[in-house]
């Protein structure tokens, strides 16, 4: 990776979702400019629905579930050393002293944590621990779509160093334009509104 110039290029949570999806996405969108289609980015939208839902109501109960003393919303950080940036829903003080992420999903959750949404939350994990200077141990996932079901992850040194890995690959893609390889849930490629141009 040193030989890749990486100053300034900072990767989103959201982008590493798109990347875990198929690795090609990373390479229609940032090195060729061109955009999913509007119905597609439906999940997105409806995400931001929720998350404007979620402010208007304020809920607590979460927070009172989780026993934590306090919690930040919307916060904004990034980190020039892991090229990493990102707003998180709320980083929730925790009764350990601990910080924690919770990210809300627009999505019905799974036996079985989606591997999209659990590097998205270490992603997060990162950010909190660089911009608040404290350790990072667990962090949590709210489904909206599940009765508001809360899934707990908890982070192990080798997600983070996996996540740094899969940043690493994306930056590598963005910063040399290299063809990734398809994503091998070729079911995928079905409804892709990339399949005409991704041979
Ligand atoms: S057609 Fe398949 S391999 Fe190509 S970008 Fe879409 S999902 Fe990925």
């Amino acid at each position: 990776m040193d030989v890749v110039e990486t100053q300034g290029i900072y990767i989103t949570p959201s982008e590493m979702i798109e990347y875990l999806y198929c690795p090609r996405f990373i390479y229609f969108m940032n090195c060729l400019g061109i955009e999913q289609h509007e119905e597609q980015r439906y999940k997105v939208l409806k995400g931001r629905e929720v998350h404007e839902q979620r402010k208007r109501m304020n809920p607590d109960y979460v927070r009172k579930r989780l026993g934590c003393a306090e919690k930040d919303m919307d916060v904004y950080m990034s980190s020039d050393t892991y090229h990493i940036k990102g707003k998180v829903d709320e980083v929730l003080y925790l009764a350990d002293g601990r910080l924690s992420p919770l990210d809300y999903k627009y999505t019905e959750y799974k036996e079985g944590l989606y591997r999209t949404h659990k590097y998205q939350s270490v992603l997060y994990a990162i950010l909190i621990r660089e911009t608040y200077g404290k350790e990072v141990v667990r962090g949590f996932i709210c489904y909206t779509r599940s009765k508001n079901k809360i899934a707990e992850v908890v982070y192990t040194q080798k997600d983070f160093a996996t996540a740094q890995e899969i940043v690493n690959n994306m930056l590598e893609i963005m910063q040399t334009g290299y063809f990734p390889k398809q994503t091998s849930f070729r079911i995928r490629c079905v409804d892709c509104c990339y399949r005409n141009i991704c041979v």
